[in-house]
């Protein structure tokens, strides 16, 4: 066995192969780039080199500066994860040449698949089934429309070097091919540096269903059974199981000896996934399914594969990179149970998916019966915008598929994340979608009901909880240390024994909002807020001195307009001027004794990629700077003090 591993990759997947390789006894070392200083990975490896800037490019993605890390570390291997260099034949080969194991399939097999054209001229060769169409040389637009009509619409264009669905476009009918044409091109030139297209039969109720295979590198290969990755966002994949509903014993036994006769055809060596479109308008059977691409690397979702099958997947790839051969043979492969994985990202569903980013405030991850939980970050930890913006894998095993999908469903419920934007609530609403209850959905399903499966918000009663918390004054610090508090329990917050406030005005979110308010034993009561709180649908907890109100995989920060007066005067009078809103100190532009006037900028603080300067709103003279660049501040937070008044004269 290998005795070192360099992992050339963060996140969720680092700490993943972090796990097997230590169980095996391999010293383990990871890399990170200036942003990922804290990360997780970082402090899970035995060891950490740092590698460069932020951006990928300038980080992840060289691989000398990769090269030099395990060099000077004594790594005997690099595991890539996937994504970054995984599929990189150049990287590959420097690996080789440098004397160290490149874990993963040999350049040549990595090449071979590279490209969409080439790898299925290859496996038409293998007696691979492939999707009708065109995927030679020729790419003169009238030529290549003349082979639509040939194939017959609706046809799929697709970017040779393509991947994560970009250069792809669905054309229904010739009078629209042209226009697609040149925006798949331009598409695919600039994402991969190649405008070259190919033309593919789209099949109609496509199902996305992958083979996952396993080859030694010296001829032998096996399989370990199908995926089914039809919950798909824009081709993009959301819910991925195994095995595939409906998959009969017949169909399995085909495509599984496909997909090995693919992985066979280039002499694979360690874990690949071949992934086949399917035609989902009947049942699967053994001559509907076609082969799309083959993906030389372990996948984002090969856990619900290690849960059927029982298999690690990490340790078999450490295992043939060791040179030892494959550790089972295909009938000592066994399939038990179903297996579902959800991608939770940091993304605002309501919002087109944009990727949300900043400090993660709020983060509950618990790994309940049958559940399976694979993240790199911690609550307090920064959604960066220089990589994905993934915050876990939630995975659910159970016997059935019902039980699986029953238990993905409650974990969603104990689930919770604030800060950023999650797409926790529409993960919710899609397992519990009818249709994916069903089972046998295409790849259309998500996109066609997605204002179903989206829209929402926490309601009134949740917010008015929220507001009850923060009224009833828990000193914020003691709650950081306990991290959670139930609103209705041992705080009663309904009790509303803390300060008196003059009035209920608040912002969600940063919106300001008039709540109404009556008013009981000389404290405000928000509407409708009396008793025990048993019929509040959401929580309220506290992280820092905002409180977040919870509800449904949704969280809104809810903060009383004028906690910020109260905050300022506990921390030292009207004299302290304080943070807006939470955020980074980007500049402080003054220093204790300077003179002020009213108006002039003091510091600048960044939040949501907006600058908001903080200005002084007296004249005056600054008695002391509380905050350094750089640091993050809360909202209320005291930033700079002004000598008091009656000083100034003297
Ligand atoms: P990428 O490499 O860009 O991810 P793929 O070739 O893997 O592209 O296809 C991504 C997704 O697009 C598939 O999972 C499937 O949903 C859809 N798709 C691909 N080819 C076809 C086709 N011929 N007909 C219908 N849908 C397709």
């Amino acid at each position: 066995m290998l005795d070192s591993v360099l992992i050339a990759n963060r996140g969720e997947i680092a700490c993943r192969i972090i796990k097997t390789a230590r169980r095996l006894g391999l010293r383990t070392i990871a890399v990170y780039s200036d942003a990922d200083r804290q990360a997780l990975h970082v402090r899970m490896a035995d060891e950490a080199v740092h590698i460069g800037p932020a951006p990928s490019a300038e980080s992840y993605l060289v691989g000398e500066r990769i090269l030099a890390a395990a060099k000077v570390t004594g790594a005997a291997a690099i595991h890539p994860g996937y994504g970054f260099l995984s599929e990189n034949a150049d990287f590959a080969e420097a690996c080789a040449k440098a004397g160290i194991v490149f874990i993963g399939p040999s350049a040549n097999a990595i090449r071979a698949m590279g490209l969409k054209d080439g790898a299925k001229t290859l496996m038409e060769g293998a007696g691979v089934p492939v999707v009708p169409g065109y995927h030679g040389e020729k790419q003169d637009p009238e030529f290549l429309k003349r082979k639509a009509y040939e194939i017959g619409y609706p046809v799929l264009i697709k970017a040779v070097a393509g991947g994560g669905g970009k250069g792809m476009r669905r054309v229904d009918k010739a009078i629209d091919f042209e226009a697609a044409l040149a925006s798949a091109r331009r598409e695919a030139q600039s994402a991969f540096g190649d405008p070259r297209v190919l033309i593919e039969k789209f099949i109609l109720n496509p199902r996305h269903v992958e083979i996952q295979v396993f080859g030694d590198g010296k001829g032998e290969a096996v399989h370990l059974f199908e995926r089914d990755c039809s919950a798909q966002r824009r081709h993009q994949k959301v819910l991925e199981e195994a095995p595939a509903p409906g998959m009969s014993a017949e169909t399995r036994a085909a495509m599984g000896a496909a997909a090995v006769a693919a992985a066979k055809a280039v002499n694979y060596g360690g874990a690949g996934t071949v992934e086949f479109i399917a035609d989902g308008s009947g049942p699967l059977r053994p001559d509907g399914f076609w082969f799309m691409e083959m993906n030389t690397r372990l996948q984002v979702e090969h856990p619900v594969t290690e849960l059927v099958t029982g298999v690690d997947l990490v340790e078999w790839q450490l295992r043939v990179a060791s040179g030892e051969g494959l550790p089972l043979a295909q009938e000592e492969i066994r399939l038990a149970g179903h297996a579902i994985e959800a991608r939770l990202y940091a993304e605002d569903p309501d919002n087109g998916f944009l990727p949300s980013t900043g400090r993660l405030e709020l983060l509950m991850l618990p790994e309940g019966e049958g559940i399976r939980i694979d993240t790199g970050v911690e609550a307090g930890a920064e959604v960066s915008p220089h990589y994905d913006p993934m915050i876990a894998k939630v995975i659910a095993h159970g016997a059935t598929r019902e039980e699986a999908l029953e238990r993905l469903s409650r974990q969603f419920g104990v689930t919770w994340v604030a800060g950023p934007k999650s797409n926790l609530a529409f993960l919710a609403a899609l397992v519990d979608h009818p249709e994916v209850r069903a089972g046998g959905f295409d790849t259309g399903l998500v996109d066609r009901d997605l204002d179903g499966l989206t829209g929402g918000a926490v309601s009134e009663a949740t917010i008015a909880a929220a507001v009850a918390t923060l009224v009833a004054g828990h000193t914020p610090h003691e709650e950081a240390a306990t991290g959670w508090i139930d609103p209705f329990a041992e705080n009663d917050a309904f009790q509303l024994s803390g300060p008196r406030v003059s009035g209920l005005k608040v912002t969600v979110d940063g919106q300001m909002r008039d709540l109404p308010v009556r008013w009981r034993d000389g404290q405000p009561v928000p509407d409708g807020q009396e008793g025990d709180g048993a019929d509040i649908p959401g929580i309220a907890a506290w992280s820092g001195d905002a409180v977040w109100a919870l509800e449904g995989g949704r969280a809104v920060k809810v903060a009383l307009v004028d906690q910020l007066a109260r905050t300022v005067e506990a921390e030292g009078g009207k004299a302290a001027i304080p943070a807006p809103m939470h955020g980074k100190v980007i500049a402080v532009s003054v220093a204790a004794g300077d003179a002020v006037e009213r108006g002039d900028r003091l510091a600048v603080v960044e939040a949501m990629k907006m600058e908001h300067a903080i200005t002084a709103p007296r004249d005056g003279i600054v008695e002391a700077v509380l905050v350094a660049e750089g640091a993050q501040v809360d909202q209320g937070a005291p930033v700079v003090r002004l000598r008091e008044e009656a000083e100034e004269g003297a």
